[in-house]
């Protein structure tokens, strides 16, 4: 696994890779099985696999969040190792972020208002401005990202259907623990209890997919029901893709999903599962 510790050292690094294609995963470390699953799928699509890794300070919108972000490099470098990450990317904020490039705009319609763009202003432009910049100095084939957030997909689907029209996005499915709690860096953060109490949130989202007619109804005793594991619920909605706008039974033509985010503690988690109606 090569290192690459600044961005000058990544054309020398692209010319020997012997014509593979450039599969690109961005994370920003504190990585577990989840970020490993899609280095996984990058690889079986033959891939020379990169992954980046990098805390965007743009993205937060909430100081205490960067700060207690976890930082955990030594075995970050050691699980991408054992998933068999051909490059790990470690850029400089300087590198990004002062080297002239200009602050991009999305047309995200909707999407940017919604949830996430809701609860987090600020956020998906952060995200938008770093990954503009790494696709421009990286120029990857593919590009692969976790369901887990799911937004965020649907927003880097926009930038680029706007901006990198060759590079071809991939959706790597959710991974969760044994406990259906879907994985998360932020995980970390949550006593044995919370924790424990953190896979209801999973399971009130698959009890309400199995009785969808009843969703509205059903939402208020999970939101009743997680409260009382000690979870403030943010957001919990029906929703169709890829607008996010509220679902119900008639749209059968359009995927859905259902969404969350709330709060345990000073923790802040976020869920979602996508389905059909039948
Ligand atoms: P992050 O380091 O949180 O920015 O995440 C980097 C990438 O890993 C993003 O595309 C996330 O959606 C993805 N990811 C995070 N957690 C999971 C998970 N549990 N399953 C699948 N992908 C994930």
């Amino acid at each position: 696994m090569k290192l690459i510790q600044s961005l000058k050292e990544l054309d020398f690094t692209k010319e020997n890779i012997l014509c593979k294609p450039i599969a690109f995963i961005p994370t920003m470390g504190a990585l577990h099985e989840g970020h490993c699953a899609l280095v996984k799928a990058a690889q079986k699509n033959g891939a020379f696999t990169l992954v980046s890794i990098f805390i965007n300070p743009l993205q937060f919108n909430n100081i205490e969040d960067l700060k207690n972000y976890p930082r955990t490099i030594e075995s970050d470098l050691l699980a991408l190792e054992n998933a068999g990450t051909n490059a790990v990317l470690i850029p400089s904020h300087d590198e990004l972020y002062n080297a002239g490039i200009q602050d991009i705009q999305v047309d995200l319609h909707d999407l940017g208002e919604r949830f996430e763009g809701k609860y987090r202003p600020s956020h998906f432009n952060g995200v938008i401005q770093v990954l503009f910049r790494l696709f421009l100095f990286i120029k990857p084939n593919s590009v692969y990202f976790g369901q887990k957030d799911l937004q965020q997909c649907l927003v880097v689907r926009q930038l680029l259907d706007q901006e990198f029209q060759d590079i071809c996005f991939h959706m790597v499915p959710t991974h969760r623990e044994e406990s259906g709690l879907a994985m998360s860096s932020r995980n970390t953060l949550l006593s044995v209890d919370d924790r424990k109490n953190a896979a209801e949130i999973s399971k009130s989202l698959f009890a309400l997919r199995g009785n969808i007619q009843n969703f509205h109804a059903d939402r208020r005793t999970q939101i009743a029901h997680l409260k009382s594991k000690g979870i403030v619920t943010e957001y919990l909605n029906w929703v169709h893709l890829p607008t996010l706008e509220n679902a119900s039974l008639l749209d059968t033509n359009s995927q859905h999903a259902l969404v969350f985010a709330g709060y345990i503690g000073t923790v802040r988690l976020i869920d979602n599962i996508v389905f059909n109606l039948e």
